[in-house]
């Protein structure tokens, strides 16, 4: 299934996934639920090997949005990005997806479609803040898991206020 073109309205803010930059951050919505990754063989066969529950994860980035519950690792978004906004989240945290929902990467992890730990892996938009909007990884992906709109920035906005008031 596509990732819902609504999610910032259907879903909450359920994480913050911070650049260890300092600077940067992208949030996660939830609650997931399952998609073409819980359906799409390899995936499952890989979970079974890692010995990790599939679990709904959620959407992981606001105007470069990838939903992990969607994504089956194919990797064509990595590929086809001329600005590196993604990378491979296992290739730097080798956790469970749901451990991702709230984390911090430096983005030292493998931008290369081939380079994929296994198909656990989840395309991370760690690079969400460099995007230019040219649609390419929305187009190559094959069950539609990304969705990219500037105007999404509203609600980063607007949730990263949220997050300020919440900490204050
Ligand atoms: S829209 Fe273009 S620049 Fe932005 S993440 Fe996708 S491929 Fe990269």
């Amino acid at each position: 299934m596509p990732i819902d073109p609504k999610f910032p309205t259907n879903h909450n803010v359920i994480g913050v996934h911070n650049h260890a930059d300092g600077q940067h951050y992208h949030f996660v919505w939830g609650p997931g639920s399952f998609s073409d990754a819980s359906e799409d063989a390899d995936v499952r066969e890989a979970y079974y090997t890692r010995r990790e529950d599939l679990v709904p994860v959620g959407v992981h980035g606001t105007m470069v949005a990838v939903d992990w519950d969607s994504c089956i690792a194919d990797g064509s978004c990595l590929q086809a990005c001329p600005v590196n906004v993604f990378q491979w989240y296992r290739t730097e945290n080798d956790v469970p997806a749901i451990g991702m929902v709230n984390a911090t990467s430096g983005g030292t992890g493998s931008n290369v479609k081939e380079e994929r730990l296994d198909a656990t892996d989840k395309s991370d938009p760690i690079r969400e803040h460099e995007c230019i909007w040219c649609m390419a990884c929305v187009t190559v992906c094959p069950p539609k898991a990304v969705k990219v709109d500037q105007e999404n920035m509203h609600f980063h906005i607007v949730a990263s206020d949220t997050s300020i008031t919440m900490n204050t």
